[in-house]
């Protein structure tokens, strides 16, 4: 069976960078079963974080979410499997860290949505335009994960 294309942009924001938890976000992905295939440190400039968020443009929280993320340097990852999409939604947790379930990534370790760590695709349209936006196509990697068949039923 042909391996699934299926990805998410999943980034470490800056403020889970200051927190010492891009280790701990990889760990997560990982151990679910999924397969990173692009990872980098990147500084991301106020134009990438405008088109990013593209669809908060005039939202209260718009102008603050640039300043603060252009602030310092992010982990922008490619991650691909069987419903990464839905899956990595759920390993972030609720946008608003109160609301977000204990054992999420936001419900373990936030509390502000401001400052709520990680950010992931939400739909295959949005991760298509997000891996664009932070990748080139010969930064993703493609690799054959061993022991892909004990870990899904499509692979
Ligand atoms: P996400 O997909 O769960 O990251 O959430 P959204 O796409 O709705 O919002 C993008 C990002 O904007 C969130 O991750 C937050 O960092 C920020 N954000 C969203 N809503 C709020 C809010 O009500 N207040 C603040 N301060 N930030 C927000
Ligand atoms: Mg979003």
């Amino acid at each position: 069976m042909a391996a699934t294309r299926e990805r998410s942009l999943i980034l470490v924001k800056h403020d889970g960078v200051q927190r010492g938890l891009v280790g701990e976000v990889i760990r997560r992905f990982e151990n679910r079963g999924f397969k990173l295939i692009g990872l980098k440190y990147v500084q991301a400039t106020r134009a990438q974080l405008e088109s990013h968020y593209e669809d908060h443009k005039g939202k209260d929280f718009f102008e603050p979410l640039l300043a603060y993320g252009s602030s310092g340097p992010a982990v922008a990852m490619v991650w691909e499997g069987h419903g990464i999409i839905t899956a990595g939604r759920a390993i972030l947790g609720a946008t608003d860290p109160i609301k977000a379930q204990p054992g999420t990534i936001r419900g373990d370790y936030a509390t502000a949505a401001g400052r709520n760590l990680v950010h992931g695709s939400d739909s295959e349209k949005a991760a298509k335009r997000e891996v664009d936006l932070w990748f080139k196509a010969e930064e993703l990697l493609t690799w054959h994960r061993a022991g892909a068949q004990h870990l899904h039923d499509k692979y």
